[in-house]
């Protein structure tokens, strides 16, 4: 049992907390980090590390990308697969870049979370001016004079004159602080199983998204994984899931045996694990992310994507923006939310457009009949094939998705 001082907090040491500790470091600005778990610790997830991910190790160094994408623990992912809900499938390369180029590397990997998550913390761990502190669970909290007064389980307490507030999708400081609440059509449920032996995983590990019509807006997932496993799993939004009192543990083996083609690639295929679920608090309402002395990061700003359920790269992306943020605050010692509001702005700027985006297109995906009808035609047209491809680089071209223009030009395009 002690007494500590420190100028920044990170509560949490997954990938946003990890991540802001890093990018403190690099800044020169000593941190204490605390974490319930002693990692490797899992972490329930898909396991897909997005171009996002990729773009925030490589803004803090890119040998460490390098690193990671030579590790037997990634998966190189070399494009994805969306099944419609007729079940027609349209695949994506990733093989050319935005600007048409061939990649050299995959811009994404599959990875899991009990791998990637001690990876980063490995980074952490034992560097000069980083004070991790695993398994040191937080237990209470008072606002003072100075800051945040924080207490763990064993009677430690850790006084702090900000805090960056990355402790995941259940945060009590984001709930009881910021005032954060579960609003349903803002947050998602999601399910996830590791199997053994799923067939007809196709070449570059492409990741599948199942559109099936027993679980639009939701999806179904197969993601193939480093050791020849698969991360399968199933997310819906969580007013759905109550209004159809859709029990998702008990509905993913359920759908196995519904659909016929997935019952053939399961036929040999054998549970690992339990079937496990988690939240997914959604970024798809702007909510205030900072106050005085604290930074909200991640899934405890609840920054997921609502379309893709990513959240790791969001979750990375606004632990760099937050470190930031908490050096320009030591600095200057200010820690009001008035000196904050440059935080919000800056992940708002960066995550508004695609995050709204998003939003729009989970509820395209209400309309099963356009879903099929962009397959169909994409599989038979080389151009619109290619302009999805490269959408999922080009915001403003995704933007296109949402506008009736673009589905008249698909009406009258021919075959290419
Ligand atoms: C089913 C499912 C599938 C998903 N699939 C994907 C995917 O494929 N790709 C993707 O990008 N995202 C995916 N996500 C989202 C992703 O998992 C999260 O967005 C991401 O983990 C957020 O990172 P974080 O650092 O904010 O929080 P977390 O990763 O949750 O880390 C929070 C940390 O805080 C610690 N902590 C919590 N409370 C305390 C406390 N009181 N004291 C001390 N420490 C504490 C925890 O131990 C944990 O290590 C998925 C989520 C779910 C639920």
């Amino acid at each position: 049992m002690s007494a500590i001082s420190t100028d920044v907090l990170v509560l949490g040491a997954g990938p946003g907390g990890a991540m802001a500790a890093l990018f403190l470091h690099k800044e020169g600005v000593d941190c204490v980090v605390v974490d319930k778990a002693v990692f490797p610790r899992d972490k329930i997830c898909g396991d897909a590390l997005s171009g996002k991910v990729v773009e925030v190790l490589n803004r803090y160094d890119r040998a460490l990308t390098d690193k990671l994408a030579l590790r037997k623990e990634s998966l190189p992912c070399w494009g994805v697969t969306f099944v419609a809900p007729d079940l027609e499938a349209l695949s994506i390369p990733f093989q050319l870049s935005g600007n048409g180029q061939e990649r050299e590397r995959a811009p994404g990997f599959i990875s899991r979370r009990m791998d990637f998550d001690n990876f980063l913390v490995d980074e952490v761990r034992g560097k000069d001016g980083i004070r991790l502190m695993e398994g040191c669970e937080i237990k209470s909290f008072e606002r003072n004079a100075d800051g945040y007064l924080f207490t763990a389980a064993d009677g430690t307490t850790i006084q702090a004159r900000m805090v960056i507030v990355a402790d995941g999708a259940h945060s009590r400081f984001a709930k009881e602080v910021a005032g954060i609440e579960v609003e349903k059509e803002h947050y998602c449920a999601g399910v996830r199983a590791y199997y053994e032996g799923v067939e007809g995983i196709a070449d570059g590990n492409y990741i599948e998204l199942h559109f099936l019509k027993d679980l639009l807006p939701g999806y179904f997932w197969i993601f193939p994984l480093p050791d020849g496993g698969a991360n399968v799993g199933l997310g819906i939004r969580s007013d759905y899931a109550s209004k159809r009192r859709i029990n998702l543990r008990k509905e993913l083996p359920e759908l196995i045996k519904r659909y016929p083609q997935l019952q053939e690639r399961f036929k040999n295929a054998r549970l690992t694990d339990e079937i496990r679920g988690y939240g997914l608090p959604l970024g798809s309402k702007k909510r205030p992310l900072s106050g005085d002395h604290y930074l909200l990061v991640g899934d405890a700003a609840s920054l997921i994507d609502p379309f893709t359920g990513e959240g790791i790269g969001n979750a990375m992306l606004s632990g760099m923006l937050a470190a930031q943020q908490a050096v320009k605050a030591v600095q200057a010692g200010r820690f009001d939310a008035a000196f904050q509001q440059p935080y919000d702005q800056a992940i708002f700027r960066r995550l508004w457009p695609e995050l709204k985006l998003s939003y729009r297109m989970q509820r395209l995906v209400n309309y099963p009949w356009l879903f099929n009808f962009v397959v169909r035609k994409a599989n038979r047209n080389r151009v619109l094939r290619e302009t999805i491809t490269v959408m999922f680089e080009d915001i403003d071209l995704r933007d296109r998705l949402r506008k009736p223009s673009f589905y008249f030009q698909l009406l009258f395009s021919g075959k290419t």
